[in-house]
């Protein structure tokens, strides 16, 4: 049966996890990192560089290093927030015909979907490398406010990267599905989820098995790049009180500040002091300058009180609309990585009087229950329904440019509901039905979903047509609209599903483009994949040798000890293009093959293999070595 893989596809970092022999388990990438940073950075030479990688070129490359891009995702280029975001990102942002954001890289206009289509290719190989298995199915997780056009711009970004999206589902919710799994309990529980730049606070109710979401609320510009940024100014100004340099002016030397702040913020959560080291950050006339001072995390703390207050708002603003009290609260779960400051966790501790959950790993649990609930789609998981609401109203508008409310914001999904319409002046043959989501009383300040429009209306004085609008969502959160004139019987409908900003051509060509790259990468994935079996055996068969290696005849011993050093050499040299990997493997495959012959005989003369033995023989299996390997730190290093 095919696995389903679930990914937390984060505003800065990602994460993919699966249900393994029933229990959910993170999968590490190539690098051996438990999470992804989500940057893509495009080369001069037309190279595509993902996570780690790119994260730390962006040094050197900042204008062509896409990180947060989620920011960007179904949105247009004239909306508050991406102009918002504009500000921060120093990678250029143009606009397609319709206006729909486009990132312009060497030249190139790229889509929010196919950059964040990247980030999650390279999480579907790590998966099919670890698991030795194709991976076609995945369930997403976005944040619990996407609207319906994010939240199909994200599908988009799965089908781009070969992937069949089963399941879109709330970051909170799947929160709540890692923590609620097997517990049984009626609780009421409130995620925090302090991210690399969005703050979420959601608040969900579990009841035996069932989860329903409350409310939600937060900040989408509060997060730990605000942290960051706070050190990097510290360090700014001392800098220039000492050497009256301003770091700001050097491009280079703010992105060194940046990555030195993020180590130090992370060091703080830990330590109690952090030591900032940064030789030649700039030069004058009397020579290079270096930065080199401790921070406290008492000095920290001052610096950061701000934004951890800015968080306590949303809080009492969503307990408020889930009408309870922090009293009522049973559980808090902290959720992103930021939550990992101590000051953040004693803040939220006040908020709701208890304190919050450590069982988690805040950077995982959202990709942990994400593949929950595929365990549950596929019935690997029983007892378990999934209550999610919608983020905010849908309606339409109506005469006189007003909204009208069709489901209010935090109503359970899937969901269907239908009003009845009429026209406003007499034999009006069509009526408009324009589609729109927000909570503002006036159609135009709120979000345009889509328009139909419904034709050959029988002649009627004004008020005597009866138009059924149906509203129907389904699990993922999608929206169909339909209009039926009653008399008629004529009928329209429309699937909110090209809103993503991208016409299905666009999409086609990107899915061709995203098969030709596919081959490259999967080109590269078998090399990988040989070459951790090659390590597996090289492993195994060194320690065999050492052990039954006299068992061989004196020319066996040779060749055994030339395939192994032949394959030695290509560990140390690690030049991919060139090494032909099937012929060292199949050497040191047969020398493999003589010392079990060997140690066979020896055993049968003695008396058979025993089991102890033959226990031993399988865990050097190559593949299971693979397995254990890859996650260890010496992995990572390569
Ligand atoms: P997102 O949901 O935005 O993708 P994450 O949950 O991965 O983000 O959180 C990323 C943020 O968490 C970054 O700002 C990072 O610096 C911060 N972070 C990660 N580890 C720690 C730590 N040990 N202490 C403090 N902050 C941390
Ligand atoms: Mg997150």
């Amino acid at each position: 049966m095919p696995k389903i893989i679930g990914i937390d596809l984060g505003t800065t970092n990602s994460c993919v996890a699966v249900i393994e022999g029933g229990t959910a388990q993170v999968i590490p990438n190539r690098e051996g990192g438990r999470t992804t940073p989500s940057v893509v950075g495009f080369t001069d030479k037309s190279e595509r560089l993902v996570g780690q990688i790119a994260k730390r070129q962006a040094v050197t490359n900042s204008q062509n290093t896409v990180y947060a891009v989620k920011r960007l995702i179904g949105r247009k280029l004239n909306s508050p927030e991406v102009q918002q975001a504009k500000t921060l990102l120093p990678y250029e942002l143009t606009a397609s015909e319709n206006n729909d954001v486009r990132i312009h890289i060497l030249g190139r206009d790229y889509s929010p979907p196919e950059i964040s289509a990247i980030i999650l290719q390279k999480l579907k190989s790590s998966a099919e490398e670890f698991l030795g298995e194709e991976i076609s199915d995945a369930i997403i997780t976005v944040p619990a406010y996407f609207d319906d056009i994010q939240r199909q711009a994200t599908k988009d970004a799965g089908k781009i990267a070969g992937l069949n999206v089963s399941r879109i589902i709330n970051e909170p919710t799947a929160a709540a599905l890692a923590y609620g799994l097997g517990k049984r309990e009626n609780e009421k529980i409130a995620i925090y989820d302090l991210g690399g730049g969005t703050f979420d606070i959601s608040i969900l109710e579990l009841n035996d098995g069932v989860f329903e979401v409350l409310a939600t609320c937060g900040d989408s510009f509060l997060g730990g790049e605000d942290f960051d940024q706070k050190i990097i100014d510290w360090i700014v100004a001392e800098f220039q009180r000492e050497n009256g340099i301003d770091l700001r002016n050097d491009r280079l030397a703010l992105q060194r500040l940046k990555e030195a702040a993020e180590r130090s913020k992370c060091e703080l959560s830990t330590s109690l002091e952090a030591h900032i080291n940064l030789p030649f950050i700039s030069a004058d006339r009397t020579g290079p300058k270096h930065f080199n001072k401790t921070l406290p995390r008492s000095k920290f703390e001052q610096m950061v009180t701000d934004l951890v207050e800015r968080t306590v708002e949303p809080c009492q603003k969503a307990l408020w609309d889930a009408k309870l009290e922090p009293a009522n609260i049973d559980q808090v779960i902290l959720v992103g990585g930021q939550t990992r400051t101590p000051l953040v966790r004693e803040r939220v501790e006040k908020i709701f009087g208890k304190s919050p959950s450590l069982e988690i790993n805040p950077d995982e649990v959202v990709a942990i229950g994400a593949c929950i609930q595929g365990g549950v789609l596929k019935g690997e998981i029983k007892d378990i329904i999934l209550l999610d609401v919608i983020p905010l109203s849908l309606g339409v508008e109506t005469h006189g440019g007003l909204f009208t409310k069709f489901l209010d914001r935090n109503t359970t999904i899937p969901t269907t509901k239908t009003m009845v319409f009429t026209t406003v002046t007499d034999n009006q043959s069509s009526v408009e039905i324009h589609v729109l989501q927000g909570e503002r009383e006036i159609a135009s300040a709120n979000r345009s979903l889509a328009k139909l429009e419904l034709i050959n209306i029988p002649a009627a004085p004004r008020g005597v047509p009866q138009i059924d609008v149906t509203f129907d969502i389904d699990a993922n959160g999608i929206l169909s609209v339909s209009a039926k004139d009653q008399s008629s019987g004529q009928e329209q409908s429309v699937k909110v599903t090209a809103s993503s900003g991208l016409s299905s051509d666009e999409i086609t060509s990107i899915i061709d483009e995203a098969k030709l790259k596919a081959e490259e990468d999967r080109r590269q994935k078998e090399q990988a994949i040989l070459r951790n079996r090659m390590e597996g055996l090289f492993q195994s068969t060194t320690k065999t040798f050492t052990e039954f290696g006299w068992l061989l005849s004196e020319n066996d011993q040779n060749f055994a000890r030339e395939s192994l050093k032949a394959a030695k050499k290509v560990f140390e040299e690690n030049n991919e293009e060139q090494i032909n990997y099937r012929v060292v493997m199949q050497d040191l495959e047969q020398a493999a093959a003589l010392l079990t012959q060997a140690m066979f005989s020896s055993q049968a003369s003695a008396g058979g293999m025993n089991e102890s033995q033959a226990g031993k023989r399988e865990s050097d299996d190559p593949l299971l070595s693979w397995l254990n390997s890859s996650t260890s730190s010496d992995r990572g290093k390569k």
